[in-house]
């Protein structure tokens, strides 16, 4: 299919937030509303987030982040009861554990802070660059592009990037993507991926994309 050209990504990010403004904010977006929006909060939020839901990460993030806001307050928990508090998020087993070596690292060597300092945060095991750049997105006001399978899926069908990967994304969405929209990118397009270019049979007969989307890899759709 030949690209359609121009590719206005103002256009098409303006048109996307009136499309999203029925659904739910991403997780991270709506717990950082809600005022956990420390970098550690954030963190610990996207590890929640992993391999989980959306629905599901929102609520465990709020019932653990209640309960331990700061490392100081995670370290007086223990790695028990942490994974009985994520339940059910996917590998609670692991990232209970985890939650607590950063909680450890950071009130042993950074004064119970998590700095803005993204080399850091992948270096916690657990943490790779989508959580690592969230975090800083969100909690730091840094300009990190998050992607994530939702923004990975519709910046390639649309065309704007070609890559295989989300890690193959990102970099390819660095390289085109102007700067003001890094942190948008995902706070737009998880919402738009769940509800409206999802996975499966994406509504393009009402998608406001529709004349300016390639569809790349769209086999069938509503
Ligand atoms: S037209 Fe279809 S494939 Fe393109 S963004 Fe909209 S829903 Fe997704």
């Amino acid at each position: 299919m030949e690209p359609k050209q121009p590719f206005d990504i103002d256009v098409a990010l303006s048109r996307i937030e009136e499309a999203v403004r029925p659904f739910p904010k991403a997780a991270l977006f709506e717990l950082a509303a809600e005022g956990f929006n420390a970098p550690f909060q954030q963190l610990i939020a996207c590890i929640i987030s992993i391999r989980t839901r959306d629905e599901d990460t929102l609520p465990i993030a709020r019932r653990l982040l209640s309960r331990a806001a700061t490392p100081a307050e995670l370290l007086e928990l223990t790695s028990t009861e942490i994974e009985a508090l994520i339940e059910p998020s996917s590998f609670r087993a692991a990232k209970a554990p985890q939650m607590l070596a950063i909680a450890r690292r950071l009130v042993d060597d950074f004064d119970g802070e998590l700095p803005c300092d993204g080399q850091l945060m992948q270096s916690f095991a657990g943490v790779g660059p989508k959580c690592a750049n969230l975090t800083l997105g969100i909690a730091c006001g840094t300009q990190r592009i998050s992607v994530d399978v939702h923004v990975h899926r519709v910046t390639n069908r649309w065309g704007y990037i070609q890559a295989a990967t989300p890690e193959q994304s990102m970099m390819a969405l660095e390289s085109v993507l102007p700067p003001e929209h890094w942190i948008d990118i995902n706070r737009l397009l998880v919402p738009f991926g769940k509800h409206i270019c999802t996975g499966r049979a994406p509504r393009c007969s009402t998608c406001p994309m529709l004349e300016m989307c390639r569809q790349v890899g769209v086999t069938t759709h509503r």
